[in-house]
């Protein structure tokens, strides 16, 4: 309890809708969640504070897609399929999908345009009756016992409203519901530090010919602006990509850190602000760089700072299973095997970012087990995406698409099937999940050793 504070007067709040399944968070986990869930035909409404989707897909300025694809024994191939296929597919024919590139020539990425991504998650979702509810930031729940979840309470310009649902999902990235409904997390690795968060950015009118390859570049011409005192970076090395229209790239390369020096924490609203303000200032001073020492971007301009900092890290369940540093680079197999995490332990730490990939020549993925979905005490919850159940160095992998679009189909379809048999989220049967998500069309990485 902090030293100042007042009680609020009670109050009585309006009920504004009651469903079968409940989704907080329209970014990758929770769109993926409510199209599977809806796929059942069951009742599924999505709540996002943002008048958009994506997440940090969107809100962040990502654009780029990781762990859709692994290195398996020296062969790219794509291994995170299902309603994937069909999200990808809508952003392509929106024009907005760009070919996967390689990432250190170990696996691939592939970029986006963040508008075609918010349309095509429009177009899913409506497609498959979600309901969509914008501009409500949940800010609490009500409890029917210590372990049931019974309402999502949410701020709207209509004023504070309270939805029912039979079961709920957090997909919020940060676990704000699971951190209400009193189930146990954590934050931080052993010494408290979480992943650096990064203000993205993209430039336009970049001349695409002369800057060519600009991505092999940028590092080497950093550290030269650097040893000759002409610029200074709060990380080494960038992330500088061309998107899919002419002229057009992306920047990650700020790193946020509080007043003590530390990482930036996303759950706390002085440092959040003043992490918004940090990074524009740093995007300022590298598009300097950018326009004096990178050939073709002479005559850039700032077309886009992401409308909010991206959180890489902040809560994280302690589930009923917690993916490990070692499962990642160990590519664990699990009896309750939902999907793959395809991405390489790739942590931003106080001025770098460092990688850990699994050995040469293994099958470059681990599977991701149904109970790191599961939290402890609540029974009506699973919670998907980055705040899910992984111990710090495994959620630096996977916190990325790939493993954020399986943890969301397995949300949605576990949700479904424990409302059919009427059982808590932990009972519901693994084997019938496992041939539902194959049904969607999912691969659980059960044919490689
Ligand atoms: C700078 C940066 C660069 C990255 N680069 C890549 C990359 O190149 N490729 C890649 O695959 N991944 C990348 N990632 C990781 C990846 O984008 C995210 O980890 C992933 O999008 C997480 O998805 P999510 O659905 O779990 O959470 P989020 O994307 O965080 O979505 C959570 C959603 O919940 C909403 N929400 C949260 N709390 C509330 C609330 N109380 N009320 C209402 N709504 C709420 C948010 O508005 C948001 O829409 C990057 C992340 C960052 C920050």
């Amino acid at each position: 309890m902090p030293d100042r504070s007042l009680n609020e007067p009670a109050r009585c709040t309006p009920l504004l809708a009651e469903t079968e399944v409940l989704v907080l968070g329209g970014g990758l986990a929770g769109i993926v969640a409510v199209a599977s869930a809806a796929a059942t035909g069951r009742e599924v409404l999505l709540v996002e504070r943002y008048g958009f989707l994506g997440g940090m897909g969107t809100a962040a300025g990502v654009t780029n897609f990781c762990g859709l694809h692994a290195n398996v024994h020296g062969q790219m191939r794509r291994v995170v399929r299902g309603v994937a296929d069909e999200l990808l597919q809508r952003i392509d024919a929106l024009g907005g999908l760009n070919e996967p590139h390689s990432i250190f020539g170990r696996t691939l990425a592939q970029a986006y345009d963040g508008t075609a991504y918010k349309c095509a998650a429009d177009e899913l979702l409506l497609a498959r009756n979600v309901k969509l509810l914008f501009h409500a930031q949940a800010a609490g729940v009500a409890m029917r016992e210590a372990d049931h979840v019974d309402a999502l309470l949410v701020e709207t310009r209509s004023g504070r409203r309270a939805i029912r649902a039979q079961t709920f999902i957090d997909a919020s990235g940060d676990g704000d519901l699971f951190a209400w409904a009193g189930a146990p997390w954590e934050q931080g690795d052993a010494q408290g530090e979480l992943l650096y968060p990064t203000l993205m950015f993209r430039v336009g009118g970049v001349d695409d010919a002369r800057a060519g390859e600009a991505w092999r570049d940028v590092g080497p011409r950093m550290l030269q602006a650097q040893r000759s005192g002409r610029h200074h970076f709060a990380r080494q090395g960038a992330i500088l990509r061309p998107m899919k229209h002419a002229g057009e790239w992306r920047v990650n390369v700020t790193q946020i850190r509080n007043a003590a020096g530390r990482a930036m924490d996303g759950t706390d609203a002085l440092q959040l602000s003043a992490g918004e303000v940090e990074g524009r200032r740093q995007v300022r001073d590298f598009f300097a760089f950018l326009q004096s020492e990178m050939p073709g971007f002479e005559s850039a301009y700032l077309l886009e700072i992401a409308p909010q900092v991206g959180i890489r890290e902040t809560r994280r369940l302690l589930g009923r299973r917690v993916l490990t540093a070692e499962d990642v680079l160990g590519c664990a197999d699990f009896i309750d095997a939902i999907g793959v995490n395809a991405w390489p332990l790739e942590q931003h730490v106080a001025g770098d970012v460092r990688w850990s990939w699994p050995a040469e020549g293994s099958r470059g993925f681990n599977q991701l087990p149904w109970r790191m979905l599961l939290p402890q005490r609540v029974h009506n919850l699973l919670v998907a995406g980055r705040c899910a159940a992984m111990d710090s160095a495994a959620q630096s992998a996977a916190r990325v698409s790939g493993a954020c679009f399986v943890m969301g189909e397995a949300a949605g379809l576990g949700a479904a099937l424990a409302l059919r048999r009427g059982c808590a989220v932990a009972d519901i049967e693994v084997a019938a999940l496992q041939r539902a998500l194959q049904d969607q069309g999912a691969y659980l990485g059960k044919d490689i050793a």
